[in-house]
């Protein structure tokens, strides 16, 4: 394993669209591993292919509760009651805003093993499935923020 460089905000990987994953081959196994890696090195809660410069529709998160693979992940139904909390990313360093989402997310997806499974999640993991496979489509949190959250030791 290894731990990848994640790109920053600015970088036009960011913003382009991930294409789907049509074979499980030794490469996707070791970008998975290698972003379980990165994703821990970094202390983040989810971490998206094309963070890592990779335009392939993989993700993987965790939220405390062990890792969660998604290959060609989609959502599949949503709640309508949305949340608005404080979001953050990997490549966007030292900047938080506030950011709706459903409040619970169930999203289809491949494992490593290549069997299709469903997953639902709600409140943070809700978030970070939606944070992530925004990030397939080339899209940033920033674009969603309703308002900056600023830490209090930032604030003058
Ligand atoms: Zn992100």
């Amino acid at each position: 394993m290894a731990i990848r460089n994640i790109l920053k905000i600015g970088d036009e990987t960011l913003n382009k669209k991930s294409r789907e994953v049509a074979e499980i081959d030794k490469r996707i196994i070791t970008l998975l591993d290698d972003m379980a890696e990165t994703l821990y090195d970094s202390k983040g809660v989810g971490l998206a292919a094309p963070q890592v410069g990779v335009l392939k529709r993989v993700v993987v998160i965790d939220v405390g509760n062990g890792i969660i693979e998604l290959i060609n992940p989609r959502i599949i139904s949503a709640s309508d009651e949305l949340i608005d909390d404080i979001e953050g990313c990997l490549s966007v360093p030292e900047r938080w805003g506030y950011v709706e989402r459903p409040k619970a997310v169930t999203v289809r997806a491949t494992d490593r093993d290549g069997n299709e499974f469903e997953v639902t999640g709600e409140e943070l993991l809700a978030r970070a499935f939606c944070h992530e496979l925004d990030h397939l489509d080339g899209h940033l949190f920033v674009e969603k923020v309703s308002e900056y959250y600023i830490p209090d030791e930032q604030q003058e």
